[in-house]
Order: structure tokens, then sequence, then C-alpha cells
């Protein structure tokens, strides 16, 4: 088989130069230029003799170019170099095709269209990538306003409900709660007990400790309570020294033995409150919701008289309402 460059003659050459529009030179392979199209010469303005292709190549394109004439690597090569002498410069797809003698038919075809395509499609991307990362942050930082807005609406809910100084349920929604328990004993006719907790001679407590201890006193007595109670019972504080307890399904039975057992462990805890050591009492008032008869306001009534009932009768007691 011939090798092509024996086939591609001086001839063939100079008819491959009339009939292309892309740049094409015929040179020697350490580049020197020995003959060229209209084309390149419109482009490089290198009709001068004895320049070299060499100069039209940057710095580092330099020795894939003389690996091009020299080796004849094959393939495609798309290079950017300058037109026109303008100083701007274009990509171009560059052919090198061996031809007679040791020379080479370099043949560079623009690749505007390509180019221009190609960096649209870049800069989409760019955009889109930066549209994502903007995207994420927004997203982040929405969700980060979410956590905040969740955790500050449940303070304010937490606020809302709760007592300050025992953590215990606050008057408003222990109120709320036994009307609540009261409607769904009348609607299922089911039991519900309520209990009145009051602390004995607490104003006593103030007088001889101070009114912090008095205090600290108050927050243990709330735990002891809520660690006393079982589900789905609920305690709240009622007023100063008051607490309300909630027995759903309890009948006044149920709800005076939980009494006598608050009684007995307060009576038998000794609270530690600072350096001092205080012992206190409860005296405890229990009322059974009776259906049809009672509403909620007469049920806590009749738990207040009873726990009255109890004081009368010496406190560190409990009794139950008729
Ligand atoms: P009784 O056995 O009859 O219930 O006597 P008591 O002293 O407990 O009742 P009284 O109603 O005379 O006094 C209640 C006291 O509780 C008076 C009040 O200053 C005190 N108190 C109410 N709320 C608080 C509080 O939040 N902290 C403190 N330290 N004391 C409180
Ligand atoms: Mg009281
Ligand atoms: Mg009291």
């Amino acid at each position: 088989m011939q090798k092509l460059a024996e086939i591609i003659t001086t001839q063939d050459v100079n008819s491959i130069f009339e009939t292309i529009h892309a740049m094409a030179a015929l040179v020697e392979s350490d580049g020197t230029l020995v003959a060229w199209n209209s084309a390149f010469e419109a482009c490089q303005k290198t009709t001068s003799p004895g320049r070299n292709l060499n100069e039209l190549f940057s710095p580092h394109d330099k020795s894939m170019l003389h690996a091009k004439l020299t080796n004849g690597v094959k393939g495609h090569w798309a290079v950017e170099f300058p037109l026109n002498g303008t100083g701007s410069s274009k990509y171009c797809d560059c052919t090198f095709i061996p031809a007679q003698n040791g020379r080479v038919l370099f043949i560079a075809e623009r690749m505007e269209s390509d180019i221009a395509l190609q960096e649209m499609i870049e800069r989409l991307n760019r955009r889109a990538k930066l549209f994502q990362v903007e995207s994420e942050f927004t997203k982040k930082i929405a969700r980060n306003k979410q956590i905040e807005m969740d955790a500050v609406m449940v303070q304010a809910s937490e606020v809302a409900h709760v007592d300050s100084l025992t953590f215990l349920f606050n008057r408003r929604t222990i109120i709320k709660e036994l009307q609540d328990e009261v409607l769904r004993a009348e609607r299922y006719h089911s039991m519900l007990s309520v209990s009145v907790v009051d602390v004995d001679n607490f104003k006593a407590v103030n007088d001889t400790h101070g009114h912090p201890i008095g205090d600290e006193v108050l927050r243990q007595v709330a735990h002891q309570l809520r660690e006393s109670i079982r589900h789905p019972d609920v305690v709240g504080r009622y007023g100063g020294e008051e607490f309300l307890i909630l027995l759903p399904n309890s009948d006044s039975r149920a709800a005076a033995e939980q009494a006598a057992r608050l009684c007995r462990q307060v009576r038998e805890t000794v609270v530690f409150a600072k350096e001092h050591e205080v012992n206190i009492t409860l005296s405890i008032g229990v009322a059974q919701f009776r259906t049809g008869v009672d509403t909620w306001d007469t049920l806590l009534s009749r738990a207040d008289n009873a726990m009255y009932e109890a004081k009368n009768d010496g406190r560190d007691r409990w009794a139950v309402a008729k």
C-alpha cells in the first residue's frame, strides 16, 4: 500500500489550496512555510518568506505542533491561535497530512460556531450551578428560620401554660383542663374526681425561713406531687400554695387513696432548702363529679370545701365532699 505522503503531490496540494475554504499551508517538518492558500494568507498575513508555522502557536502548544509535524501524530487537534494579527484568537480544528519530501500539509478550520455554542453552554452551566448553590443557601436559611420560629412558638406556648415557679400547669391551664374533663365525663358518662391540695401553715414557713426558702419548698412540693400522680391524672398550681389534681376515670375512693398517700409522703419528707430543713404537711379535699348535677365550678368548690373541712379537723389529712 502506498503511503499518503507519496500520493499527495505538490500538484495535489495546489489544487487543495484552490478548492478549500479552510486555511491551508504546506510546511517543512520544522514548520517553515513553503506555500499557503489565500484563506491562510488572509488570516495570518504570513506572506513573508522564511516564516514558520511555529510562530502562530502559543508556547504551550509548540511541543504538540512539533510532534504533529515530525511524528505524524494522527487525529484532529483543536487549538487556539491568533488570526489576522488583530490580537484576537480563535479555536481551529487542525489537521496535519503528510506530503511528499517530508513536508506536511497543514489545514486549519475555524470552529467559531461550535466554540460559541460551547461557551454558551458553559455559561449556562455556571449559572445553573450558581442558582443551585443560591437556592440551597436560601433553603438552608428558611430551614433555620423555621427551627427558630418553632423554638419561639414552643417557648411562647410553655410560657402561656406553665407556672414559672413550679413548672406545673398554671391556674388558667389547669382550669381549662378541668372544664375539658367535665365535658368528657358528661359526654361519656365517665367518672371524674378532683383534689384541692393546700400546704398547711405555709405563712409560717415564709415567716420562719424567708420567702426564697418558701419558694424552694413550693418547688419541691410541686415536684413531689407531679412524681406521685399517675397518668392520666394531671396537676397544676391553682393558687399561691394550693394545687389542683384532676383524676379522670376515678371515683372519690381512688382519689382519697391518692390523697392519703400524698399526705403521708409529704409528711415523711424533710424538705432541704439551702441550709434549712423544713417539715410540711398537706390538707386535701376530694370531690367526685356528679353527672347532671355538677358543673366544673361547683365540683371545684365542693373539693375546696372538703379541703377546709380537713383543715378544721386538724390539718395534715384529707376529706371527701358529700
Ligand atoms: P393554712 O394551713 O390555713 O393554709 O395556713 P397558710 O399559712 O398556709 O395559709 P395562708 O392563706 O394564711 O397563707 C398562705 C401563704 O402562702 C401566704 C403567702 O405569702 C404564701 N405564698 C403564696 N404564694 C407564695 C409563693 O409563691 N411563694 C412563697 N414563698 N409564698 C407564697
Ligand atoms: Mg391556701
Ligand atoms: Mg395553706
